[in-house]
């Protein structure tokens, strides 16, 4: 495997192959951190209130160009963005690796996502199609269209950079809305990127309106005006869930619509027929991939008590042995670093209090603080709960992974469900009731819910989001185009009377 000299030399060369402008990225006063060292790679700056004001305003004026081309010429700027982003998977991947620390096969990964969605929206932008509806009334044909809505502001978190802009932008795009993103602060140089080969694909595609795709540098403040900014008419926002307490209401405040994409608590269920070997390989991806950094992450584990101990030593084997480090340093490497100090402090102060409440903790100590004393490498915690109390009823966003043994399949169930968060759920059988149950209405409460696959991974062809705390929203696949578009319903009668629908009279003359 190959180490540039210095991860900042990496950057710049990577940037520079993607074309990004070198004083983007070399100037400003945002200091852009990789996790996988700690070390400074690149300077940013931030977007003031009079850049938000102007991408807004650009925004408004290319919706009123953009939402008049056909949709299916409006799929094709989203199919000539694929293009570029299979070029640029591998720079644009190991990006991904450096600036949020993700392994390079996630880091690529999550660029492989963003073409998917690309593919996604370019079939999509043939399908925008609403119903014929059977009137009432003689002679009268009622119908529904979908028409663009208008600029789409985007806020994302640091732990995909780049795929959920994604999520959100190729349907933007193809259902004829402008994008303004604020990315997250802690990776703007993947956001950089992704910007530039917007403006490639646009460029090759031509008469593409300016403004219809921004980014905007900055934290929560940036985000903020463009949450408060009347001219946005749709904000989708991924982050934590005291992040959509503050955006919800804001957006509902000025009666604006809101895709939130919140935190998630997730659980399996491990039942006595599963197959133990692939829960195994299952429960380790989803509770150590990412560094336990995913939205989706499996960080509650319900075994019941006939393979309790088998599976939960099993597990112990692989916590010990699993491979953490630098991804870019080593080979075979599965977890990288947690993003930040704050992360990792997090993380050891939640431990503390599991175990003032009676979880046995394995696991969860820093490693590789010789190495790398300004990034935080951690072993991933495996924490035996004697009850679902304390922190095991909130999202930590690091590799925690509390058991709890179950012997009543309903019981298991319920404190599946008896968490804040709905985002995504799974449980490990080969009983076709269980299963079915968890599936239907009275099992998992979660807006993802799978059989015999963990809780994370998702493909985007679904619709992608969670309930109750995790906030509702849905991006990616399925229908979720239609939160991105107005829906108008239009009755016409074809004939000399008018009739009034239930049958009212109202006789004139
Ligand atoms: P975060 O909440 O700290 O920040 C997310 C984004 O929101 C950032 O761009 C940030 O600048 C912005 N922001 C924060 N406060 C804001 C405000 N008041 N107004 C406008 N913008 C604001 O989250 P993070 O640490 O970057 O990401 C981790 C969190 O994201 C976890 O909770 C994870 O579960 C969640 N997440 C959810 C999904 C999902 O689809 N449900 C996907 C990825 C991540």
């Amino acid at each position: 495997m190959t180490v540039a000299t210095t991860l900042a030399t990496d950057v710049r060369d990577l940037l520079h192959d993607l074309g990004v402008p070198r004083d983007r990225f070399s100037q400003g006063s945002r200091v852009v951190r990789s996790p996988l060292t700690g070390e400074i790679v690149a300077h940013v700056q931030d977007a003031g209130r009079a850049d938000v004001e102007k991408a807004v305003t650009q925004a408004k004026t290319a919706f009123l160009e953009w939402r008049s081309v056909p949709a299916p010429k409006r799929g094709e700027l989203v199919r000539v963005l694929g293009e570029e982003l299979r070029r640029a998977k591998t720079s644009l991947g190991r990006l991904v690796t450096i600036e949020a620390g993700k392994i390079p096969s996630e880091g690529e990964g999550e660029v492989q996502e963003m073409i998917d969605i690309c593919d996604f929206a370019v079939g999509l932008s043939r399908q925008l199609y609403g119903l014929t509806i059977a009137s009432e009334r003689p002679n009268h044909r009622m119908m529904e269209q979908w028409h663009p809505l208008g600029p789409v502001g985007v806020i994302t978190s640091f732990n995909f950079p780049v795929a959920v802009w994604s999520w959100n932008a190729a349907l933007a795009f193809v259902c004829g809305n402008p994008v303004i993103w604020k990315p997250s602060e802690k990776t703007p140089l993947t956001a950089l990127a992704v910007q530039v080969l917007f403006e490639r694909a646009a460029a090759k595609v031509g008469r593409v309106p300016h403004g219809l795709s921004t980014v905007l540098i900055g934290d929560r403040d940036v985000g903020e005006v463009l949450v408060d900014d009347p001219r946005v008419p749709l904000v989708s926002a991924t982050g934590s869930t005291a992040m959509g307490r503050m955006v919800g209401p804001r957006l509902a405040q000025r009666f604006a619509r809101s895709i939130l994409e919140l935190g998630g608590n997730n659980a399996s269920i491990v039942c006595p027929s599963a197959d133990l070997d692939l829960a195994l390989r299952a429960i380790s991806f989803a509770a150590i991939g990412t560094a336990g950094q995913r939205c989706t992450s499996l960080r509650r584990l319900f075994i019941h008590d006939t393979v309790y101990d088998e599976l939960v030593v099993r597990l112990q084997q692989v916590y010990g042995s699993v491979r953490i480090g630098n991804p870019l340093a080593n080979d075979g490497v599965l977890a990288g670093p947690l993003i930040d100090g704050d992360a990792f402090e997090r993380m050891q102060n939640v431990l503390l209090e599991a175990q003032k409440l009676g979880g046995e903790v394995y696991g969860g100590e820093r490693v590789d603080d010789d190495k790398y004393p300004s990034a935080y490498y951690v072993r991933p915690a495996l924490v035996e709960m004697p009850a679902q109390i304390g922190p095991m009823l909130r999202e930590t966003f690091a590799p925690i992974l509390y058991v709890m043994k179950y012997s009543d399949f309903d019981v298991a169930l319920a404190l599946h469900n008896d968490v804040p968060q709905g985002l995504s759920s799974s449980i490990f059988s080969n009983d076709v009731r269980e299963v079915e149950k968890f599936l239907s209405v009275s099992g998992s409460d979660c807006g993802i819910a799978n059989a015999n696959i963990g809780p994370s991974g998702a493909e985007i062809g679904g619709a992608f989001g969670g309930e109750k705390e995790t906030g509702g929203g849905r991006e990616a696949g399925s229908d979720a185009w239609k939160a991105y578009m107005r829906r108008v319903t239009s009755t016409i009668n074809f004939g000399h009377e008018l009739p009034l629908a239930q049958g009212v009279r109202f006789d004139v003359g």
